[in-house]
C-alpha cells in the first residue's frame, strides 16, 4: 500500500518496527511514510477517534477500532468510500473535507441520487 498523501511505496522493510504508520481515512485504512510525517498535521487528514480524538485507528471488516482507547465504531460501507480520492492523487488536504462532506450528504439523503 503506497502513502495516502504523497503515493510512496514502501521500501523493503527494515527490521524491527516499521517507521511508517498507519491510519484511517474515510474509513480506509492508509499508510503515511516517514516523510509525510514530517509534514504539516498529517494526522489531521485522517479519521480520529471519536471517543478520545486518537489518529492511530485501524480499519478492520466493517470497522474501525481505536488503538488508544478500544473505541469501536462502523466504518461506512464499502461502496460509499469507493468513490473517495484515488490513492496517491493531488495529496491535498482539502480532499479529506470534500469526502467527508460527499459522506455526510449520502448518509443523510440515503443512496437515493
Ligand atoms: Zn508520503
Ligand atoms: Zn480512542
Amino acid at each position: 500500500m503506497p502513502c495516502f498523501r504523497c503515493g510512496a511505496r514502501q521500501t523493503d522493510p527494515v527490521r524491527g518496527a516499521s517507521p511508517w504508520k498507519r491510519g484511517v481515512r474515510a474509513d480506509r485504512q492508509v499508510l503515511i511514510c516517514p516523510g509525510c510525517q514530517t509534514a504539516r498535521d498529517w494526522a489531521g487528514e485522517l479519521d480520529r477517534c471519536s471517543a478520545c480524538g486518537s489518529a492511530v485507528l485501524v480499519c478492520r471488516l466493517g470497522e474501525v477500532e481505536c488503538r488508544d482507547c478500544g473505541h469501536t465504531r462502523d466504518a461506512a460501507p464499502a461502496d460509499l468510500v469507493h468513490s473517495g480520492a484515488p490513492p496517491g492523487g493531488s495529496g491535498d488536504g482539502d480532499l479529506s473535507a470534500e469526502v467527508a462532506a460527499a459522506l455526510t450528504r449520502v448518509l443523510k439523503k440515503g443512496p437515493a441520487v
